[in-house]
């Protein structure tokens, strides 16, 4: 799993970032001041800091420019001030990416993945051919893109594919419709909610042995779905 420190003095803006992340698979760190966010980088291994600008202690500036003295991991600054992106710019301070506060939490979590993946290009990663999912006798690989329930090949759509790893991967989680519609479809895309409705029936008719009465993608009313890993 991919770990991100998020180093940012607002609590509430830095709680939002982390419970996108995490919906997304990441784990993710939270530092609230300048000099603990720059000494647990040199402690630890992460695959991604967001840096806020303005902190307590140590600034965003001078963490990334003492980073960049050891570390290639992708940074995006964060700041409210739209001049202050100038300056990072100026400055050539090596972050890879900045925004201006408020921004979608959503696109944040695109920028992250971007990033981590052009970085472990960089580095000559290859994903690991072992990445799969099990649940109750259902198995998920996301490399191959194969699914096996209790040792029986099923096919599935791409969409469909898609939406089955997004719920297995945030299992006995609700997920509401829009949500899920929004990761799967993409947020620029119009639609209808109904087509998570109809892709959760094509998966259910597919992994349950009774799709009226579902084992693993249950029905929360009014809420969402959730996949139910025992
Ligand atoms: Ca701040």
């Amino acid at each position: 799993m991919k770990k991100i420190l998020i180093i940012e003095d607002e609590v509430n803006i830095a709680e939002l970032e982390k419970d996108y992340l995490e919906i997304d698979g990441f784990v993710v760190e939270i530092e609230n001041n300048g000099n603990n966010g720059l000494s647990r980088c040199q402690d630890e291994n992460y695959d991604l800091i967001i840096l806020d600008l303005m902190l307590p202690g140590l600034d965003g500036f001078e963490i990334c420019r003492r980073l960049r003295k050891y570390s290639t991991v992708p940074i995006i600054m964060v700041s409210a001030k739209t001049e202050d992106m100038d300056k990072i710019r100026g400055l050539g301070l090596g972050a890879d990416d900045y925004m201006i506060k408020p921004f979608s939490p959503l696109e944040m979590v695109a920028r992250v993945k971007a990033h981590i993946a052009r970085h472990e290009r960089l580095l000559g990663f290859r994903p690991d051919s072992g990445d799969e999912i099990e649940i109750k006798g259902l198995v998920i690989n996301k490399a191959s893109r194969r699914v096996l329930l209790n040792g029986q090949e099923i096919t599935f759509a791409s969409k469909e594919f898609d939406l089955l790893v997004f719920l297995a991967s945030n299992p006995n989680r609700v997920l509401a419709k829009e949500q899920i519609y929004v990761h799967i479809w993409g947020e620029e895309a119009f639609g209808d909610l109904t087509t998570v409705a109809v892709h959760i029936r094509k998966i259910r008719e597919k992994i349950e042995a009774d799709p009226s009465n579902p084992q693993y993608l249950e029905t929360v009313w009014g809420a969402g779905y959730r996949f139910t890993a025992g």
